[in-house]
């Protein structure tokens, strides 16, 4: 193993990888750029003995992992860290190409997937010990075993990252799924970090949405860590309950947004506006409905109207800040959102009610002015560029508003007086609340689902005793 450059990876064939090797496959697929239409390189499709093998391996590398100190896994991790980071260039070009992202932002997911690693570098999960006269309670968090992750195709690199890195951190070995529309980044980051980590302990096997469920019922497998749609996190659970696997899902969301009267228009505007259409929307914890006090209602909306006239949409290269919609299935699903807001008379406040058709997937960024509340554009998650304003009056009246939602991913409160924001982010159900800022996750905190947005959560410590079993030794005293 040489954490060193030299070696034999190549950017434009792609393996499975099992048991520290590369293993190619007879069914090929491939992914699709966004911003062309064309199809990029083939893939092989993994079968269920390749999952097979897959376990079998990362059983055995578990042996001898689990028993690692912390110590050992931290300087694994920061291994992999400089080795993943020697490789982020090519990583950038490879996410640029399957997703169409803007090259600032595909830098930004490559490189910024190092505080990924500097955190978890930062986390212990130390030994809590209670004792009294006759005994010692002493807790430990001990690795599960074998972690299935699935991985949706927003956010490629992160939410790839973002399972391995813990996962590798509590002493378990992973095998990764990435999406089949989104599979290059995953499939080369996992082939890349066999030259400085033993066969088995990562993997990676990428082909239909038929593999998800080899996994989720293999029962070697302890855990799934799942990011993607609420409806298939239904399915994951279900499919888990025989082999009581845990689970975490992190799913889809709806997010709130509430502007309190006394903000600065001009400032708050923009960032209302990134909020809602950072990725063309395509974001788990983008702000999918703004409820604006209506005292500064007009205002905020012309505001956030002539910012979003300045946004460019456009190919990775072209300097744009929004790039195209990942795939056609959902540029269809954004469509039929555009569709339904047409026909039902709503108005546009920015943006047309026609997407354009032309080359790539493209949408100009949208906004809604007062839908009504049972509309489908304020009750489901568009995951695209189009987002609905409304005004309030009522504090009590727009928590509720804002709560009513079977989703409870993240939310934002807009206001300068803190307090006033503080005591209503207090009362919004989600899992994150930003106060004064659109939803930024980071690895220093637990994101997570209120309702049904998901089950437990990843990152911050708290995420990192997902990837354990409590192990409690009740040690008495000889008398
Ligand atoms: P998706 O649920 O369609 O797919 C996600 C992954 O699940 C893919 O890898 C897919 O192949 C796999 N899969 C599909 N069916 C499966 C099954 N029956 N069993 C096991 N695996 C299966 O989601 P998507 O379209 O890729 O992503 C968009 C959704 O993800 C949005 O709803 C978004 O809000 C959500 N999301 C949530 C978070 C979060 O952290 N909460 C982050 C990003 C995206």
């Amino acid at each position: 193993m040489s954490p060193s450059k030299v070696s034999t990876i190549k950017f434009d064939e792609f393996f499975n990888v099992i048991d520290g090797k590369n293993r190619s496959g007879k069914d090929k697929h491939q992914g699709i750029n966004p911003v062309s239409g064309e199809k990029l390189w083939d893939l092989p499709v993994a079968t269920q003995q390749d999952v097979d093998d897959a376990v079998v391996a990362a059983e055995k590398a578990f042996q001898k992992w689990r028993y690692s100190e912390m110590s050992e896994r931290k300087k694994l991790l920061k291994k992999m860290k400089d080795h993943y980071m020697s490789y982020a260039d090519e990583i950038t070009e490879l996410l640029i190409k399957e997703t169409g992202k803007p090259r600032q932002f595909a830098a930004f997911e490559a490189k910024g997937v190092a505080g990924w690693f500097d955190h978890h570098d930062t986390l212990d999960l130390p030994e809590e010990k209670v004792e009294d006269d006759e005994k010692v309670i002493t807790t430990r968090y001990t690795p599960l075993g074998v972690v299935g992750a699935i991985i949706p195709w927003n956010f490629p690199i992160v939410l790839s990252l973002g399972k391995i890195i813990p996962a590798i951190l509590t002493g378990n070995t992973i095998i990764c799924k990435p999406s089949p529309f989104t599979p290059y980044t995953c499939l080369k980051i996992v082939e890349l970090l066999q030259e400085v980590t033993e066969p088995g302990m990562i993997q990676v096997v990428g082909g239909s949405d038929a593999l998800g469920p080899m996994l989720t019922a293999h029962p070697g497998i302890s855990k799934i860590s799942f990011t993607g749609s609420i409806a298939t996190g239904k399915k994951i659970m279900a499919a888990c309950a025989p082999t009581l696997k845990r689970v975490t899902l992190e799913l889809g969301g709806n997010d709130a947004s509430i502007v309190l009267p006394d903000v600065d228009v001009k400032k708050v505007a923009p960032e209302l506006v990134m909020g809602a259409f950072q990725n063309s929307g395509q974001v788990c914890v983008a702000t999918k409905r703004i409820y604006i006090h209506e005292d500064i209602y007009k205002e905020m909306l012309d505001a956030m109207v002539e910012f979003t006239k300045s946004v460019k949409v456009g190919d990775p290269e072209s300097g744009s800040l929004l790039g195209p919609i990942q795939n056609q299935m959902q540029f269809e699903k954004v469509k039929e959102m555009f569709a339904d807001t047409k026909n039902k008379g709503y108005k546009f406040a920015v943006g047309s009610p026609d997407v354009a058709s032309g080359k790539g997937y493209f949408i100009q960024p949208t906004i809604i002015d007062n839908p009504p509340n049972d509309s489908r554009i304020i009750q489901e998650e568009p995951f695209g560029p189009i987002v609905p304003t409304q005004p309030w009056s009522d504090e009590e009246e727009v928590i509720k508003r804002a709560n009513n939602s079977l989703s409870g991913l993240g939310a934002c409160v807009w206001g300068n007086d803190l307090e006033r924001a503080e005591k209503i982010a207090k009362r919004l159900e989600a899992g994150s609340v930003f106060v004064n800022s659109w939803e930024k996750p980071t690895p220093q905190a637990l994101f997570g689902g209120h309702k049904e947005s998901g089950i437990g959560g990843e990152w911050g410590k708290e995420g990192l005793k997902a990837f354990t079993n409590p192990h409690v030794i009740h040690s008495y005293k000889m008398k």
